[in-house]
């Protein structure tokens, strides 16, 4: 069949089952099976697509109009200009998310060491690491699944990271210390989520998504167990929601951090929240 028929059909097969971005999607999908790109569709649309292709493509159809998210089915992600793998057990990494990666490489120099809690597919740690020189990296996750796959990015990426298996600090080395520590943590609150599309509520992974009664579980936890780990003087940052960044910030101060800041997105809304450690006793 030609590239362009089997498009159209993709597209409206989408748009009948009231996927966003149909038309976006079914080119997407396409080229992944395909292995085109835009110009395909706009200067070679009567070229054949193999019989072997095209079923596949038929069947790609058929699982993202069950809402399962184009990401999932492809495998990939791109973040921060870097490919990652993604699948079940991770988040998708967001675009919002970048703004928190480039928070941490303002500040992010040469040898320092710097950790992931709740790293997921490790697309933060992997793209600090992948912009930065002889910085060490550890990143944390409950989940095996997830630390498998942020294990094969950093494999593809060639990058050297050590992923461990922990709830939260439970299973870190006592005294290694940090002079950076990222987080993007379950965040959304419990009786949020029913309200999420269906593509996130039905596959992404829960236990990324959810932080608990009023969605600031992670962000207290965090910021309490992380201090015996981190370096006088060391930056902390979160991803947050949009609406969480004054209690970020009283939870931080509660905690005694310092030079607390809230930084927005593109879109204007907050979405990270720095500050740093200082406790006069520490070393
Ligand atoms: N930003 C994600 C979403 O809107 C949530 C990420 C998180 O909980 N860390 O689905």
């Amino acid at each position: 069949m030609k590239y362009e028929i089997l498009y159209r059909y993709g597209a409206e097969q989408l748009r009948q089952a009231n996927i966003p971005e149909a038309d976006l999607d079914a080119r997407l999908l396409l080229e992944a099976v395909c292995h085109t790109d835009r110009n395909a569709l706009l200067v070679h649309g009567d070229r054949g697509v193999e019989r072997g292709q095209e079923e596949q493509y038929r069947e790609w159809i058929e699982t993202r109009k069950s809402h399962v998210p184009l990401q999932y089915i492809t495998g990939s992600q791109e973040f921060m200009g870097l490919p990652f793998q993604v699948s079940e057990h991770v988040l998708i990494p967001r675009q919002d998310t970048e703004i928190l990666v480039e928070e941490v490489m303002r500040e992010l120099h040469d040898g320092m060491t710097v950790l992931d809690m709740c790293t997921g597919s490790g697309c933060i740690l992997l793209s600090l690491l992948h912009y930065s020189n002889h910085c060490r990296g550890v990143g944390v996750d409950i989940s095996k699944e997830a630390l498998q796959i942020a294990r094969e990015n950093a494999a593809s990426l060639s990058l050297e990271a050590v992923f461990t298996e922990s709830d939260l600090f439970a299973g870190l080395e006592e005294n290694v210390k940090f002079d950076i520590l990222v987080s993007n943590p379950p965040y959304i609150a419990s009786s949020e989520i029913p309200g999420l599309m269906e593509e996130v509520r039905c596959h992404e992974p829960l236990i990324a998504l959810d932080g608990k009664e009023d969605g600031l579980y992670f962000y207290r936890r965090i910021s309490r167990e992380a201090k015996p780990f981190f370096y006088r003087g060391a930056s902390l940052y979160f991803e947050i929601g949009w609406d969480q960044g004054e209690a970020v910030s009283l939870i931080l101060e509660q905690e005694g951090y310092r030079e607390i800041q809230v930084v927005k997105d593109f879109a204007g809304l907050d979405r990270v929240v720095k500050c740093i450690f200082w406790e006069e006793n520490h070393v």
